[in-house]
């Protein structure tokens, strides 16, 4: 049975459920590597690996949703709580660029005293200061969160962010797209699997890409796992607006939710299968900021493609014990290693070129920043000009006056 499956695969067939289950259960870890890498080399003749020179920039850690697999977030009034700063963004995207990236990936908690200006002001303070720098931002939870906030349905909060320079929505927020997962890891609230999904519909139609993300690994089963990714597939043979997918492993350390971590093997099974079922999908990245560069570098013998961006900061994975770094030499070095091509490229997967440190000095960066340094816990000055929600702030912003 798996064996004919296989042959039917090899000649481009498109897996359903049952047989994605077989497959994901069944299956000699070698074979689903030859089978996926196999799609790989179909849709990337030429052993081109790409990356992407980025930043993750966590705006703000404060968030009203408390998902339990999130060791990242602090509560409203927290004294760990912060807001960054437009100076400090700004900080950030200068030492992006002197490392040759051209965009950042802004993500943040669910803070109730951002209003949907302060989003707008930042990404046209942005805009003029840097007309080319790309802004892949607020995942569908985060728009959700502003849709309910200013009371603005969905597809105006996205007109809105576009025309305040938005490029496009990174795919955070998934973990799985079931419900019966999401209310067990407390982020049926903050999303439900169709409202994730919505968001992405409504992108795609406002002409945006965005990438698709899973978290597995929490309290869910193969089974979801799998209605996760064919969900998606659904969704892409509707609209067509995804980039690619990315898949990491829960993170335990420091969450409400704890446990064990899935191991690499599971990792690599679960890529593979995914490259399998996205059949619609044009690109897999390797996460190897939580599986490590050696894990990171195998996914690309599993269906990975990309090996991600070079993030220069984290903060979410960290918070939760993975501290993994490697910068555009040490991606670079594990492409090459694997036998292929190392590119730059941009968030649509167009190639800008060879390894930026080949054609002029960059910094060497040995670890990853962190959203801001221990113990600072300045508040921005443009903050005041935002109408604050919770008390706590409300509090804070009228002693400041
Ligand atoms: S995962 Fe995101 S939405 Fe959930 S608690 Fe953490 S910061 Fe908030």
């Amino acid at each position: 049975m798996i064996q004919e499956l296989a042959s039917k695969i090899r000649s481009g067939y498109r897996l359903d459920r049952s047989e994605a289950l077989d497959l994901y259960l069944h299956a000699p870890t070698p074979l689903l590597g030859e089978l996926a890498d196999a799609v790989r080399a179909r849709k990337h003749p030429g052993r081109v690996v790409t990356y992407i020179i980025d930043r993750n920039v966590n705006y703000t850690n404060v968030c009203v949703a408390r998902c339990n697999f999130c060791a990242f977030y602090r509560p409203v009034g927290s004294s760990e709580g912060y807001v960054l700063g437009f100076e400090e963004i700004f900080r950030k995207i200068d030492e992006t660029i002197a490392l040759g990236g051209g965009q950042l990936l802004l993500q943040g908690g669910h803070n109730p005293d951002l209003p949907i200006e302060w989003y707008e002001d930042l990404f046209r303070a942005v805009k003029q200061k840097y007309p080319t720098f790309k802004l892949h931002a607020l995942s569908p939870p985060e728009v959700i969160h502003l849709s309910r906030m200013s009371r603005l349905e969905v597809p105006a909060v996205l007109d809105r962010l576009i025309a305040a320079g938005l490029d496009s929505v990174p795919g955070g927020g998934a973990e799985i797209l079931v419900d019966r997962v999401r209310k067990l890891l407390n982020c049926y609230n903050k999303a439900t699997a169709d409202e994730w999904l919505d968001v992405m519909r409504h992108a795609h139609r406002a002409g945006l890409r965005t990438t698709a993300t899973m978290m597995y690994g929490t309290v869910e089963t193969v089974e979801e796992r799998l209605e996760h990714l064919f969900r998606l597939r659904d969704v892409q043979d509707e609209v067509g607006g995804f980039t690619a997918f990315i898949t990491w492993s829960y993170q335990p350390d420091h969450t409400e939710l704890g446990g064990s971590e899935a191991t690499g093997i599971e990792y690599l099974r679960t890529l593979a299968v995914a490259r399998l079922v996205l059949d619609n999908f044009d690109n897999l990245q390797a996460s190897w900021v939580t599986q490590g560069g050696k894990v990171g570098q195998l996914s690309l013998a599993f269906g990975a493609n990309d090996m991600g961006s070079v993030m220069i900061e984290e903060n979410v994975v960290r918070a939760a014990g993975a501290a993994y770094c490697m910068d555009e030499i040490e991606i670079v070095r594990n492409i090459e290693n694997a036998g292929f091509i190392a590119k730059r490229r941009n968030m649509h997967y167009e190639v800008l070129g060879d390894p930026i440190f080949r054609e002029r000095a960059v910094p060497r960066m040995l670890e990853l920043a962190v959203a801001r340094a221990d113990g600072d816990t300045s508040r921005p000055p443009e903050i005041n000009r935002y109408a604050a929600r919770s008390a706590a702030e409300k509090k804070a912003r009228l002693s400041e006056h």
